[in-house]
């Protein structure tokens, strides 16, 4: 039986973890708190799914594989954990990302429907889209019921058999690229080890070494208390692209979501103060004022915050160091939505069935912006 340590139960260790042992792996899954824990990128209240990603169709595909993969999970554990809101994108010119992203789905027959911006009036209470070329429909895309999910990941994965280990995980001092990890001092030996640490891993191991930097960034997020009209499922998630904004309907009571995805200030994930900052909120309501015009006054009813961790061109990193010792992460800010496919996708990998893509190996990198947002502000 092969063996392997898989280092952070957030979204992306917990679903490899998973995968793996429902295949036949014998797994350790090390978390320094919990699954789900405040610190984690994957413990958000919510987190978008959609497919668009421009003229990218790796990240569409994946998307919409992890679609099903969602709902199966949904069946396992008998939990609700994805919204099938449906999303609008906001087109601010004809030709422009949200138009290539239509092109890919329609190649890979991913239902989008290409509507006027008036018709913004049929989703929303209330829609201001007169600087606007046209909206982009996902009608299968939603909302992730996120730190949920990564505890229910967590929890069939020990169920499929892996042993939840709650411990901080250190490269074996002198030799950090074995296939080990060091806990308290006692070394944990296996086939491979996968270093899923989200935005703890540039302490760990210094990817700028190999020519990929990873950036911590810290990131505001914004619930406002809407009036009951603004409620998901009844009201689709949204995107703006040109302007980094984006959002959702109501889910759950903690308010509608309406934030930046434009990247924030260096952030340290393990000491970093979680309060958010006055020019988040103020950026937020600026934004809402414009297309939601009646929502800039509504209350902050719930706040977090969260960090990216971000290769320069948002491709992530999925790359072998040495023998059996493999970074999994740099998730760019765009990574919740794909982790059960995503999974599936590094399970081949370390299986020896098909090597990871070159995009996502440890090289230089241009900086590139075109799997989530413009970063442009308004
Ligand atoms: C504000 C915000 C909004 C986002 N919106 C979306 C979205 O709409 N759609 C989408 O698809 N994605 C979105 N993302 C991205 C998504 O949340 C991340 O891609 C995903 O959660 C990354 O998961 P992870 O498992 O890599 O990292 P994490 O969830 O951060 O997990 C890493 C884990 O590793 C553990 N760890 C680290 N070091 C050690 C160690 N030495 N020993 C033991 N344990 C260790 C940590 O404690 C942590 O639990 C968003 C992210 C943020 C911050």
């Amino acid at each position: 039986m092969k063996s392997v340590i898989v280092v952070g139960a957030g979204i992306w260790g917990a679903s490899l973890a998973l995968r793996l042992a429902e295949t036949g792996w014998r797994v350790t899954l090390v978390e320094q708190h919990q699954p789900g824990h405040v610190r984690q990128a994957s413990a958000g209240e919510t987190r978008l799914l959609r497919c668009s990603h421009g003229a990218d169709d790796w990240y569409a595909r994946l998307a919409w594989q992890a679609r099903d993969d969602w709902r199966r999970l949904e069946e396992r554990s008998g939990e609700v954990l994805y919204h099938e809101a449906g999303m609008l994108w906001f087109a601010g010119t004809s030709d422009g990302w949200e138009n290539a992203s239509a092109r890919v789905l329609k190649n890979l027959d991913i239902p989008c429907e290409v509507l006027d911006p008036a018709d913004g009036a049929r989703f929303f209470p209330e829609f201001r889209g007169d600087d606007l070329s046209f909206l982009l429909w996902e009608p299968h895309a939603g909302v992730l019921r996120a730190r949920r999910a990564t505890q229910v990941t967590a929890r069939l994965a020990v169920e499929a058999g892996a042993r939840l280990v709650r411990a901080r995980a250190l490269p074996v001092p002198g030799e950090p690229y074995q296939s080990a990890v060091a806990i308290d001092g006692e070394v944990l030996r296996a086939d491979r080890v996968v270093w899923a640490c989200g935005a703890w891993l540039p302490a760990l191991f210094d990817t700028a070494l190999f020519g990929t930097p990873l950036t911590v960034t810290k990131q505001d997020t914004l619930h406002f208390a809407a009036p009951p009209a603004w409620t998901t499922p009844g009201v689709p998630a949204w995107v703006d692209y040109g302007a980094s904004a984006y959002g959702h309907g109501d889910v759950d009571g903690v308010g509608m979501k309406a934030t930046s995805d434009a990247e924030g200030r260096p952030y340290e994930p393990e000491h970093g103060e979680r309060t958010v900052d006055q020019a988040s909120v103020d950026q937020a309501r600026a934004y809402l004022g414009r297309r939601f015009p009646s929502l800039a006054s509504a209350p902050l009813l719930f706040t977090q915050v969260c960090q990216y961790a971000l290769t320069p061109d948002a491709e992530w990193i999925i790359a072998e160091v040495a023998p059996g010792v493999w970074l999994l992460g740099g998730d760019s800010g765009h990574g919740f939505k794909h982790a059960p496919a995503l999974a599936a996708y590094v399970a081949g990998v370390l299986g020896g069935e098909h090597a990871p893509e070159p995009r996502f190996g440890l090289h230089e990198r241009l900086p590139s912006r075109g799997l989530r947002t413009s970063g442009e502000v308004w």
